[in-house]
């Protein structure tokens, strides 16, 4: 049987540290919550007043909207990498942001002790440009110049 309908968790992999992490992968409610939130409504309903009674609709209401907001919050807060605090939501949002946020997690895994016990990071290196005088341009190596004299 294809469980792929009820799979709601995804392998994937950070976009910034490379590391292999399981992702909520349903952002919002589906029809198997309308009909979990239909039935707690209607116990609900037979719990408070034993029969039919239309207030049942504002219970209704308020378990999608609990559910709503469940799921969105745990999908929310699953997309950030719990390895290098990398948030691609905010990434889109605000890339400087992103950033920050990922230097306060890797600033505050560096000086956390347990992180020597960590897996490494895979995080891409930046390195500094050459300085002008050290690497020979075009304008230095200009014809008719005497490189002697400059030296
Ligand atoms: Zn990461």
């Amino acid at each position: 049987m294809d469980m792929t309908i009820f799979a709601v968790r995804k392998k994937c992999y950070c976009a910034f540290c490379k590391s292999e992490r399981v992702v909520y992968t349903k952002r919002r409610i589906n029809i198997f919550n309308v009909v979990a939130a239909v039935l707690a409504s209607g116990l609900t309903m037979l719990a408070i007043w034993q029969h039919f009674d239309p207030r049942v609709m504002l219970f209704l209401v308020a378990y999608l909207a609990l559910a709503e907001t469940f799921v969105q919050i745990r999908w929310r807060l699953n997309i950030v990498c719990r390895f290098c605090g990398f948030d691609p939501v905010l990434y889109l949002k605000d890339s400087t942001k992103a950033a920050d946020k990922v230097k306060i997690t890797l600033e505050k895994r560096e000086k956390d002790p347990a992180s020597l016990l960590k897996r490494r990071l895979d995080i891409p290196v930046l390195r500094k440009k050459k300085p002008a005088a050290e690497s020979p341009t075009a304008a230095s190596l200009a014809k008719g110049r005497l490189v002697s004299k400059e030296i």
